[in-house]
Parts: structure tokens; sequence; C-alpha cells
């Protein structure tokens, strides 16, 4: 094989007796093994791909827990997938071809909603999109909003965030219960409180796995509190002074339009240009030219209009009326129209961003407050020492996240330099956090073991081996 040639055949990590054993517990189709069947496991959803031994799809949770058991009880190393939408590599496996995917993808039931409960309990396999289209009958929704159609065990283990985190909160604030197997040498399985809202007659060790990536264990069913579907929505796309002006228009939409602010999306001029030019369906909305900052805002009501209620329509025009005739105030313009229209752009953006070059993305969270001076900051960090690359950042910055994505070389060291860069400006000048929604995996393991406190890092560690041996992709501890 010429040595350019990635390798497709994984080591000899699994002998006979291993791959007819866990043959035996999770049958023929939840066995994979050559590499055209392999491939979609381990290729990440932004890097490169890697090798897995072997790909091992169990369908319920009594075959996850005897696969886990086998696997540590015979040192056979293994990582945790759902949907594989991560965005921080720690669903597929390294380049090795030492490690098992563990796919929960089979793990499609139970699929039960209790409208009077206002709950519903699904298998950890379970898509964000399956579970919604089961809720839409009873005018129930997850209101956890991505552009990705991830798994119920993927969403709890990473904490997923998205963009109506202002209004709703993450996954840990939904999650009313858990079942999940331990990675210890008896696939140990725990039902963590189900179902209630308020459950304090024993520690809520749930939550150690909401976020955990799947250092603790195994995300094998899931409950989750749900909500009613909005009966109004209202969009808009506004156009701030500048960007110091984004903390206080977002104040005032705080102050105004109070519990229906379900969204405050912020976008960048260069990540707007981007998703104009590469996402052919998508029409330049704005007829004066694209300004160097936009922000998405949605108002959402759960009931139907009411006689003589103003409609949220007119409810966004008057909190933006009033906005732009201020003098000096924080808004210069505002674009109204069908709420779906409205969205578009921002949910154009990753496309955009993807067709136009090689990007190094980071996913920060701030306080709020910060986030104008970071970005300030950074680009003139940016255009003092790295004016090779181009920033595209948009992001969930109601709830202080930005996704600070920079277009442009492909030289390895030349993005390593720029990463440390940006993370010790945001991390050790702000206080941010280097991974605001995505969670841990390859993707940010240099950056854990950069900014994480040692304390913390062996708190973590300790705490992880109490359960087990955790994920092949996630180390907590230090080296
Ligand atoms: C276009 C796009 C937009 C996105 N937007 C957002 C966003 O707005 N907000 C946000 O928070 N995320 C976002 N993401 C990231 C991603 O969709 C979420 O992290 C998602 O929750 C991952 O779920 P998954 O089922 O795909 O998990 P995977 O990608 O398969 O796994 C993610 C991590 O969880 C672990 N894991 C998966 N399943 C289990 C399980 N059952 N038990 C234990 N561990 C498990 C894996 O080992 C891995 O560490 C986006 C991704 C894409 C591609």
């Amino acid at each position: 094989m010429p040595p350019c040639m990635p390798k497709t055949s994984p080591p000899d990590v699994l002998n006979s007796a291993h791959t007819a054993a866990l043959q035996a517990m999770v049958g023929p189709a939840g066995l994979v093994l050559d590499p055209a069947g392999r491939a979609a496991y381990e290729i990440p959803a932004r890097y490169a791909p890697g090798m897995a031994a072997a790909v091992v799809r169990p369908a319920s949770t009594a075959e996850v827990s005897a696969v886990v058991g086998y696997c540590v009880r015979e040192g056979l190393r293994f990582v945790p997938q759902g949907a594989n939408t991560g965005l921080a590599e720690g669903s597929t496996p390294d380049a090795s071809g030492h490690h098992i995917v563990l796919s929960l993808d089979r793990l499609v039931a139970p699929l039960e909603v209790d409208a009077a409960d206002r709950t519903a309990t699904c298998g950890a396999g379970v898509r964000l999109s399956a579970l919604n289209a089961a809720l839409e009958p009873h005018g129930l929704f997850l209101p956890i909003d991505l552009g990705a159609d991830p798994t119920l065990g993927g969403m709890a283990a990473t904490n997923t965030g998205g963009a109506r985190f202002l209004r709703y909160g993450d996954m840990r604030r939904h999650v009313l219960g858990l079942e999940v197997v331990l990675p210890d040498a008896a696939g140990t399985v725990l039902r963590l409180s189900h179902g209630l809202r308020k459950d304090n007659a024993a520690i809520a060790l749930r939550q150690l796995f909401v976020g955990g990536c799947g250092a603790f264990g195994i995300v094998t069913e899931v409950t989750v509190e749900v909500h009613h579907r909005p009966r109004q929505t209202a969009a808009a796309i506004l156009v701030p002074r500048d960007a110091d002006a984004v903390l206080p228009l977002l104040q005032a939409f705080e102050a105004e339009a109070g519990t229906t602010l379900t969204a405050f999306e912020g976008m960048s001029k260069a990540a707007m240009e981007r998703a104009i030019a590469h996402v052919p369906s998508l029409a330049n909305p704005f007829a004066e030219g694209i300004p160097d900052y936009a922000v998405l805002v949605e108002l959402t009501r759960a009931w139907s209009p009411r006689q003589g209620e103003a409609s949220l329509d007119e409810v966004l025009q008057q909190i933006a009326g009033d906005l732009l005739e201020r003098e000096d105030g924080p808004l210069v313009d505002a674009l109204f129209g069908p709420v779906e229209k409205m969205w578009t752009l921002r949910h154009s953006l990753s496309e955009g961003l993807r067709a136009s070059g090689p990007v190094v993305g980071f996913d920060l969270s701030f306080r709020r407050r910060d986030l104008a001076a970071f970005r300030r900051q950074a680009i003139a960090m940016l255009e003092r020492d790295f004016p090779d690359f181009a920033l595209c950042d948009f992001g969930h910055v109601a709830d202080g996240g930005v996704h600070f994505n920079l277009v442009g070389s492909t030289d390895p060291a030349r993005r390593e330099t720029l990463r440390h860069a940006v993370l010790d400006l945001a991390v050790e000048g702000f206080g941010a956090s280097f991974s605001g929604e995505h969670g841990l995996g390859r993707a940010v393991q240099a950056a854990y073991d950069r900014y994480v406190p040692r304390a913390v890092q062996d708190y973590s560690a300790a705490v992880a081996a109490v359960f087990g041996q955790g994920s092949a992709s996630v180390r907590l501890g230090p080296a």
C-alpha cells in the first residue's frame, strides 16, 4: 500500500472469540466489521475520519449491558455514539483502530408520550425529529432547536443547548429521568429518577450523566419534560447600531417582550455573506447591503390570538419601532416578514461556512457583558497577527454563546497557533468557556488539559473511576 493511503483494516484488537461473543449478544445485524459498513460511524461531523475495531449496535438495554460488561472484562475500549452529529470529536474513534464504536442507533424504543404529565420517555437512539413528530399530535414539543437531528441519548450526554436556550434552557433543564449502563465489569444498569419533577429522595446522580459525554456511563433511556407548541410566532432581523449596541438591544427586548422572547441570534456580516453566496435557495434580505452585524429575534406565545389583544407581529413591530425612534438608540434597521423566511438566513450560516473553506471553529461562552469587548480585542489581534484568516462568527448571543469561526490557512502549525491565541484571549482574558455547548471530545482535549484547573480534572477523573472505565474519546484526568 502506498504510504499516503489510509489503512482500512484495524489492527487485531478483536480476536475470533471476541467477535463470536459480541455477535452472540447483538445478533448479526448488531455487529459491523466490514470497512464500508463501519465508514458512517467513523467519520465525525467536522473532523478527519477515524477507524473502528468494530461497530457494535445493541438493540436493548440488556444488550448494552451485556456488551459493555464484556468489553470492560476483556479490556476492550469503546466510544458511545448516537447520531454522530457532535462537534467535539467525541463520538468517533481515533485513527488507531483500537476502539469499538458502541452505537445506540438501534435503541429506538420506547417512544412514549404522556400528554397529561407533559413528559416523554425515549430510547437513547430516538432522534429529536422522531420525538417531535410523536409529540406534535398532542400540541407538544421538545424546544431544543438546532441545525442537526441528534439522538436523545446524545443530547443528554452533551447537554445540548441550541437557539432557544434563552427561553427554555438546555437538556439539563429538561431531563427528568435517565437509565444508564455503567462502564463496569457487570454492565450495571441504573434507573435514575424517572419522570418526577421534584425528587430530593436521593442525590441527583443523573445530572452527572447529563453533559458527561459518555465519560460516566452510557445513556440508554431518557425522560424529558416537554412544552406546549407556540401558537403565535413573530420574527424579525434587526440591525444594531454597532457591536456595542447588541447587549442594550437584548436588554430592551428582555424588558419589553418578557418571556415571549425565545431567540436572539447574532450573525456577523462575513457569516451572512458566505451563506448568501453559497446557499442557492437563500435570497439576500437586505435591500441596502449586508450590515456589519444583524440579530434574528423571535417572539412566541403558547396561546391563540385573543380578541382585542395585539398580535405578536404588532408587538414586535411596536418594540422595534420604539427603539428605532430613540435618538442614539441601539437599533438602526429592522426587517419583518414570515417567520420561516426570517429564520432561513440564520439556519443557512453553518452550510455557508462549510462551503467557504477550511474552518478553525470555537464554541465559546462568555458572560454577556464581555461579548463585545472580546470581539473587539479578537478582531484587533486577528488583523495584526492572523490576516490570513477571516472571522465568520455567529451564535446564541443571548446566552453568551458565540461560534467564533475562522476561515483560512490549512497549515496545521498555523491553525494551532491561532487556536492557542484565541483561547488564551477568551479563557484567560475573559474567563470564557472553551466549550459552551458542544461538550468534550478529542477536538477540545488540549484546551481541557490547558484551562481546566488541575484539582477539577483530578476530582472529575476520580468520580468517573467510581462508575467504571469511561469512554475512549473523553479523558477527564491528566494524561
Ligand atoms: C449543523 C449542526 C448544528 C449544531 N448546533 C448545535 C447547537 O445549536 N447547540 C448544541 O448544543 N449542539 C449543536 N450541535 C452539536 C450536536 O448536534 C449536539 O452535540 C448533539 O446533541 C449530539 O447528539 P448525537 O446524538 O449526534 O451524539 P453524538 O455526536 O453521537 O455523540 C456526542 C457525544 O455524546 C456521547 N454519546 C452519544 N450518545 C451517548 C449515549 N447514549 N450515552 C452516553 N454518551 C453518548 C458520545 O460519545 C460523544 O461524546 C450541532 C451540530 C451540527 C452538525
